[in-house]
This record gives structure tokens, sequence and C-alpha cells, in this order.
């Protein structure tokens, strides 16, 4: 947020909203349940370690090198990442600084976009929960639906300049959605911004952001979107909802420009942004984790997700498997819930596809024989296939 919201109000009674439902999706929750606390603990840890990622330093380039990273990782092409560079005078010199865009197209409408969103920048802090806490949630929204099919394209924008007046939003709504020809076609924007909390607050609520001003045109579409985010929460998360009006963050230059715009805000507030404090000790790791189960929940429905698990997809939790080091030169550990007695097989593949190595009922495997390069490591366990990255650095 730049700037403390002040207006908060529960709008709609949070009880309404299971009676309002869209149908659960037993697949839907699977990949929900594929948010790791691993995986958002060392995200948030990363991105504090970036230190304070104001717009135009060389830390908030590092910052958006680091997400850029993390996308190449997961297995999106560089064809898909984009750098979009904007400037802005400050009053004394030209501030320049840029946004990340993702785009993941869709299946039967690649040219609507569900955009989903969050900024990266900080000021006075390393910002875990301002906002290292959506930048993560997003983050594992990405890797889950890397290879799920979705009828709509889906932009993942991690915005810059948020803290300087949405800076880097506005850039984008301007120069990208509306210089685009046609004009960019969005179906909703879902921005994520503060949703980590503060440990020691009982975080076992969301705020649902609606938009209820600028614009007239465009609340009543905001409302039934928000209310289908508020479902999602309730049904792919531990979350309880609530509303509140949608204001100073990345979504407002949206909103301006007539989009449909919905959001994500820590319910009870941490009051550590824009300060030093506001580090991965404070914040509030298993909210981030909860919001980022939600968030997996709200991208599917809004990008229509295929209802189907793939059969690299799996209903063995992903934090019930692991696999480390990664990177490693030498061995390989593998570690998960244990079913029984059951057998289970471990294949290396490389990257061309050719299985590579394989071996049954060892948690320990030497690859010193392998190549540096990047694997898949494909679990067999009963009927279940769960599959992991893995690289190989000599
Ligand atoms: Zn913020």
């Amino acid at each position: 947020m730049i700037f403390k919201k002040i207006l908060t109000s529960s709008l709609l009674g949070a009880s309404f909203i299971g009676l309002m439902a869209q149908s659960f999706i037993p697949a839907y929750s699977t990949r929900a349940n594929q948010v790791t606390q691993t995986n958002v603990n060392t995200l948030l840890q990363e991105f504090e370690a970036l230190g304070i990622k104001k717009t135009g330093t060389v830390a908030n380039e590092n910052a958006l090198q680091w997400i850029k990273a993390k996308y190449l990782n997961f297995g999106y092409s560089a064809g898909q990442i984009v750098e979009d560079a904007f400037s802005y005078n400050n009053g004394m010199s030209t501030v320049n600084s840029k946004n990340l865009v993702i785009t993941k197209t869709g299946t039967t409408y690649p040219n609507t976009f569900v955009i989903i969103c969050g900024h990266f920048d900080t000021i006075n802090g390393p910002g875990v929960d301002d906002n290292g806490s959506g930048t993560a949630a997003i983050l594992e929204v990405a890797r889950i639906l890397k290879d799920v099919p979705t009828e709509y394209s889906i932009k993942f924008i991690h915005f810059s300049g948020e803290e300087q007046g949405l800076k880097g939003s506005a850039h984008y709504v301007n120069s990208v959605v509306n210089a685009t020809n046609p004009k960019m076609n969005i179906k909703l924007v879902f921005n994520l911004d503060q949703v980590g909390g503060k440990i020691g607050n009982n975080n076992n609520t969301i705020y649902c952001d609606q938009d209820m001003g600028g614009l007239s045109s465009n609340n009543a579409a905001s409302q039934a979107i928000t209310l289908q985010l508020a479902n999602c929460t309730t049904l792919y998360s531990p979350l309880l909802t609530a509303y509140d009006p949608a204001a100073n963050s990345d979504y407002i230059p949206f909103e301006q420009n007539g989009e449909i715009i919905t959001g994500f805000y820590e319910y009870t507030r941490g009051y550590l942004e824009h300060s030093a404090n506001d580090t991965l000790a404070n914040v509030d790791k298993v909210y981030v984790k909860n919001v980022a189960m939600a968030s997996v929940g709200a991208a599917q429905h809004f990008a229509v997700a295929q209802s189907t698990l793939a059969t690299s997809e799996s209903s063995l939790a992903d934090d019930q498997f692991q696999i480390y080091p990664i990177p490693t030169q030498n061995v390989l550990n593998i570690d998960f819930v244990e079913v029984g007695n059951a057998q289970f097989i471990f294949d290396l593949i490389d990257a061309s596809g050719r299985l590579v190595m394989t071996s049954q009922n060892q948690k320990q495997i030497d690859v010193t024989a392998l190549d540096t390069g990047i694997y898949i490591g494909r679990l067999k366990i009963k009927d279940k296939i769960f599959q992991k990255k893995i690289i190989i650095k000599k």
C-alpha cells in the first residue's frame, strides 16, 4: 500500500459467502495444497535479503532480476517474460525502474487476460509484509499453474514504483494496456498487497478488496468478482473473509481505466509497513502460506483452469515430498511421507525428456555421473506421480 488505508468495513456478511458458492473443484484444491510453507519461507527470506528495494535503486533492479530468475526456474520461457521499463521525474531527477510481466497463454481466450499482480518495490525497510508477502504468493501461484491449462490467459505482473504513487501500474495501463491495438482485453485484475500480517496476531481472516469508488461503471462487476474471490478463499484455504474498499494500490490505475478489480489485503493490520521493522521476523509466514493457497484457488477459478489433474500432478501434497539439496553436486536426498510399506521408484529425466537414471526404494541418489544441467526428478509411489525440478551443478 502506498499509504494508510482508513476506510474499512464489512460490506457483506462473511456468513453469506459460503451460500453463494461456485462449486468446489477437487483438482483446484489439490493444486492449492501444493503451496508449501518451505517455499513461502524461502521466498520471504530471499526477499528480505535483497534489502530496501526503493524504486530506481540497484536493490530494486536486483529484486526484479531475482523474480525473473524464479520464473525461469519454474520453467517459464524467456519469451514469456517482459521487463517493462518506465521512468518518472521525482522533482529532482529522473527515476528509472521496471515492472516484470509474465504471460501464460490461455487455451480458449488467448486474448483475454486475468491479471494477477503485486508490487515488489519497498521503502524504508525490506518490506517483507509490504509487499514481499504478495510477491511470494504470486510466485507460488505461478509455480503451481505453470503447466496447468487455463481457458483465459494470465499475466503475472510484479510492479515497481508503487510506493511513489502507483508509478509502475499507471505506466502499464497507459503505455501497454491502452497502447495495445486493439486495447488489451482484461477480464479482471487481482492485486495482492500486504498480506503477511504481524506475527502474534490472530491472522485468520483476509480482506477482499472491492471497488467502491472512482468510476461507478465497474463497481457492480467488482462486487461480483470479489464475492467469487471470497468464495474461493473459503473453498481453498483455511482463511475467513471480510470486505473492504479497494484503495491505494496497483489496481487503482486499472480501476480508473474502467477495468474490473479485486484484491487481498491483511485484515488485522500489522502497521509495520514502510518501516525498518517490516522484516521476516515480524511477518506471519503461515498467514502468507494461507493467502497463497487462496490465491491459487482464485487464480484457477478466474482463469478457468483445467478441472482434472494431469498425470504429472498428484494428490500427494507438495510439502510432503522434498528433494534436497538443490542445486546438488553429488547426492540427492529424497524425503516424503511414507505410505505404508509402499515401494517407490525415483526417475531422473533430462531436459530433452530422456530417462537418465532410475532407482527403487532408495532415498539417497548418487548423481556424480550426471552432467551439470536441469533435470526432472519423478517420484512414483502407488498410483501417484510427483515431479520436481532438479539442478545438478558441478
Ligand atoms: Zn504495498
